[in-house]
C-alpha cells in the first residue's frame, strides 16, 4: 500500500511516502518556512539526480500540501501517476493525551480530542491539526489516520505516571506522566524483542532514545511499564537544550532571581540548558564530542554527567522491571555517538553489562541492528537505528486496509 507519512510542525510539514508491503520509502521531503517565504525539498531515494531543492511560497499548511501532492505526482520528479495511488496518510502527533491512546482513522470525534489536547502541546497539536485539515482539504477521499508518540507509554502503571500532586488537581488539568518517543520505543524494543530468544512476554527491555530530545523507557513484555519523560518532553535527564528533571525549586528561585515569567523560564529550560547551558559550548552532540577527545575539561564533565544520569535510569528501570535482558540505544546520539554509550555501560558488571570495545566502536551509522555487548555480558547490548515513520506507514496502513 503507498502510504503518505506527514509531519507537520508549527513551520514545517515533513513527507515521505512509503510502500509498505516492501517497507521503501519512493520519496521524501520537507516544506520548511511556511508562513514565512517558503523552502521545498523533495528527494527520491532510487534517483537522487532528481531530488529538488527551491524557494517557493507556501502561506500555509494546504498549500504545502498541494505542493508535495503535485511533485509526487509530477511526470519528472514523481513517482505515482495520480493523487488516488496515495492509499492512505498517517499523521506523526506529538500529544494524544489522556485521551487518544492508539493509532485510529481520523472523524469528527479524534478531531475533538485533538482539540483537547492543545492545552497539553499548545504549539505541537496546532500544526498537527493544520496538517490534517490541510490533507484533508487537498484528499478529501483518501483516509486520514493519526499515531501519536504517546500512545506506547498509555501501558505505564498508575505508580509510574502519578506525580505527587494533589489529585483534584491533577484531575482538573490531566497532569500525570504521558512519555514521549512511543513510536520509536516501540520500533526499537520490538525489534530487540525478535533478537531474544525468549517470548515476548517474558522480555525486560530498556530503550535509550538519545538525540536531540532524549528518553529511556522500560518494556517489560512488550508493554511501557515506566518512562523518563512526563507530563511534558522537559522531564528526564538532560538533552542538547533542555534541562531535563531538576529541583522543582530551581524553577521559582531562578524566577524571581532573574525576573523571569512563566514563558520566559519555560524557554530558559527548553532552549538554554542541557548541553548547552552546561558546556557553554554548544546543544550539538558532536561539538561537546570534539572537545571530549581534545581532553576540554567542559565537554568531559557534560559527558559524564549525561552519562551517569542515563545510568541512573537504568539501574532504576532494572529494578523496577526485577531483572534486565537487553538495553537498546538509538536515534541521533544513540546510534552515532560510541564514547556515549561507553561511558554509560562502564563500571556496570553489577548488573550484568559488559560493552565489546571494538564492536562499540564500530558501531555508527549503520543501517541495521548490532550488537556491541561483549559475549559474557549477561545483559545484550544493541545500537538499533530507529525507523518512527516506519512504525506511522505500517499503522496507518493496518487501519486502512481494514476499510476496503
Ligand atoms: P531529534 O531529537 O531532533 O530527532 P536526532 O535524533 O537527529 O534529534 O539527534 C540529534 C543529535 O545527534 C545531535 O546532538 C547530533 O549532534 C547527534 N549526532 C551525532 N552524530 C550524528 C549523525 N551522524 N547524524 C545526526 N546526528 C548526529
Amino acid at each position: 500500500m503507498n502510504v503518505l507519512v506527514v509531519n507537520a510542525g508549527s513551520s514545517s510539514l515533513k513527507y515521505q511516502l512509503f510502500d509498505t508491503t516492501s517497507e521503501k520509502v519512493l520519496a521524501k521531503g520537507n516544506c520548511e518556512r511556511i508562513g514565512d517565504g517558503g523552502l521545498f525539498t523533495h528527494k527520491l531515494p532510487d534517483n537522487p539526480e532528481l531530488n529538488v531543492k527551491c524557494e517557493i511560497d507556501i502561506p500555509n499548511h494546504t498549500e504545502a500540501t498541494k505542493i508535495v501532492v503535485k511533485y509526487l505526482t509530477d511526470p519528472v520528479h514523481g513517482v505515482i501517476k495520480s493523487m488516488d495511488e496515495i492509499e492512505a496518510v498517517g499523521h506523526r502527533i506529538v500529544h494524544g493525551g489522556a485521551f487518544l491512546k492508539e493509532s485510529v482513522l481520523v472523524d469528527d470525534s479524534v478531531l475533538e480530542k485533538l482539540e483537547g489536547c492543545r492545552d497539553l502541546a499548545p504549539l505541537h497539536t496546532a500544526a498537527h491539526l493544520m496538517g490534517i485539515h490541510g490533507c484533508i482539504e487537498v484528499m478529501p477521499n483518501t483516509p486520514q489516520i493519526v499515531v501519536m508518540d504517546t500512545a506506547f507509554h498509555s501501558t505505564m502503571p498508575a505508580e509510574a505516571y502519578t506525580y505527587p500532586l494533589p489529585k483534584d488537581m491533577c484531575e482538573k488539568y490531566h497532569i500525570r506522566r504521558y512519555g514521549f518517543h512511543g513510536t520509536s520505543h516501540r520500533y526499537v524494543s520490538g525489534k530487540m524483542a525478535e533478537l531474544l530468544d525468549k517470548p515476548v512476554e517474558d522480555t525486560k527491555i530498556i530503550t535509550c532514545h538519545i538525540g536531540n530530545g532524549s528518553s529511556i523507557t522500560a518494556v517489560k513484555g512488550g508493554k511501557v511499564i515506566d518512562t523518563s519523560m512526563g507530563f511534558t518532553p522537559l522531564d528526564g535527564f538532560m538533552m542538547g537544550t533542555r534541562c531535563g528533571s531538576i529541583d522543582p525549586a530551581i524553577v521559582p528561585f531562578i524566577m524571581e532571581k532573574e525576573n523571569m515569567s512563566p514563558d520566559e523560564m519555560n524557554n530558559f529550560m527548553n532552549k538554554k540548558c542541557g548541553f548547552l547551558g552546561v558546556s557553554g559550548i554548544s546543544g550539538d552532540c558532536r561539538e561537546i564530542e570534539d572537545g571530549y577527545f581534545k581532553n576540554d575539561p567542559v565537554c568531559v564533565h557534560t559527558f559524564k554527567l549525561l552519562a551517569y544520569q542515563i545510568k541512573k535510569f537504568i539501574g532504576s528501570y532494572t529494578a523496577a522491571m526485577n531483572g534486565l535482558d537487553a538495553i537498546v540505544f538509538t536515534a541521533g546520539i544513540g546510534e552515532n555517538t560510541p564514547v556515549i554509550r561507553e561511558l554509560v555501560c562502564a563500571d556496570m558488571e553489577f548488573f550484568g553489562i559488559k560493552l565489546d570495545k571494538s564492536s562499540n566502536d564500530a558501531a555508527h551509522h549503520q543501517d541495521d541492528s548490532v550488537i556491541i555487548s561483549a559475549a559474557d555480558s549477561k545483559v545484550k547490548v544493541y545500537v538499533i537505528p530507529t525507523n518512527e515513520e516506519l512504525v506511522i506507514a505500517k499503522d496507518t496502513e493496518a487501519i486502512a486496509a481494514k476499510l476496503k
